[in-house]
């Protein structure tokens, strides 16, 4: 008779873990897919079997995604492409013409800060870092020969290029993610693609911004309270090549063909369109353009905020528009360093 009160607290703690998994809450999975890149995935009101096949699809959208833009897979879609690209016409997915037409939309919107023919320059300040030698006048110049996004649009008529996609893909795969959350019943979730943030659904969410002097996930520049947006910031202190003890950033000014060192350190864009692949290439291109360019494009394009950082004179300023002063809040050192515009 005295085992009854263990069997009752048994079986009532079985119940309280078949409710915890069937019962609507915030769920939240990481995986590992683009050579290793945190892939998070958050979902508010799923039980745990509606939310393992939300992951599954996820998972398999990305793969798909890959086989697309993943220049490291020798039979992706982009390789094919840059495979083919000095030779003529090539064929395309809607995916890879989606990605093209916002690219083209931002080297205009960015007087051509942002073009992704930089391809060729790419692969020779890679191959310079690897060899520990800086790549000389003549390369550079015999390599802008392909570069300008005027010199191939659109690639049905077969210009000459090569594409670099690592400033705007990763935004569509977060996009393209959200969606088939939202297909799935989703109504509120947010899918993190190393940094590149897209938040959806009712409420507030609240953004850290990463620390351009500290290393990735150590330290936070502070965070912004907004509604549902896409939020990515790029900067120069995660991925560099370094030659001659000099670091070298590993995004390309298109007219000069050089690394940029025009004294930004970082730029956070957020969207309010949530649309991550907008952020993306929007603030991939705000590096190239450098401050003052920028706050001018910043200034001039609605529906974003854009937070960067400068380096002058070996100071820090932080340039914060005024539109997101009430959202914003800053650790120390930083609430210091900060300028409006
Ligand atoms: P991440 O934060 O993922 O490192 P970014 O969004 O900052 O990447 O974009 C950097 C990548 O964009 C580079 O690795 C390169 O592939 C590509 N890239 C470099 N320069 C340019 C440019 N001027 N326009 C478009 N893409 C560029
Ligand atoms: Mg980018």
């Amino acid at each position: 008779m005295q085992k009854r009160p263990i069997i009752v607290a048994i079986l009532l703690a079985a119940a309280a873990l078949s409710l915890r998994s069937y019962w609507p809450a915030r769920r939240e999975a990481v995986f590992y897919p683009m050579g290793g890149i945190p892939f998070r995935v958050i979902a508010y009101d799923r039980s745990a079997s509606e939310f393992k096949r939300d992951l599954e699809a996820a998972k398999a959208r990305v793969e798909a995604l890959e086989g697309v833009f993943n220049p490291y897979r020798p039979s992706s879609e982009i390789s094919r492409i840059n495979n083919d690209a000095y030779s003529g016409a090539v064929k395309m997915s809607g995916d890879m013409a989606r990605v093209l037409n916002a690219a083209k939309d931002w080297w205009e919107r960015s007087d051509g800060a942002f073009d992704i023919t930089v391809g060729p320059l790419i692969r020779l300040w890679k191959e310079a870092g690897e060899k520990g030698i800086l790549p000389s006048e003549k390369q550079i110049k015999d390599a802008k020969v392909h570069v300008g996004m005027d010199n191939f649009f659109p690639p049905s008529t077969g210009g000459k290029f090569e594409i670099g996609l690592g400033g705007i893909a990763k935004g569509y795969i977060v996009d393209e993610v959200v969606a088939l959350l939202k297909e799935r019943g989703v109504k509120r979730g947010v899918v993190d693609a190393g940094g590149n943030v897209l938040a959806f659904g009712d409420g507030k969410f609240r953004f850290g911004i990463q620390d351009p002097t500290a290393r990735p996930g150590e330290r936070l520049i502070g965070s912004v309270e907004v509604p549902a947006a896409a939020l990515v910031t790029s900067g120069n202190y995660e991925r560099f090549v370094e030659i001659g003890g000099r670091k070298y950033s590993h995004i390309i000014d298109p007219k000069t063909g050089t690394p940029i060192d025009n004294g930004l350190e970082a730029a956070t864009v957020i969207a309010y369109d949530d649309r991550s692949i907008d952020a993306d290439a929007l603030a991939t291109a705000l590096m190239v353009m450098g401050r003052e360019r920028a706050v001018d494009l910043l200034r001039r394009e609605r529906g974003f905020a854009g937070i960067l950082v400068e380096k002058k004179d070996d100071k820090y300023i932080l340039w914060v528009p005024e539109t997101l002063m009430e959202e914003v809040h800053f650790e120390e050192p930083w609430a210091d360093r900060a300028k409006i515009f």
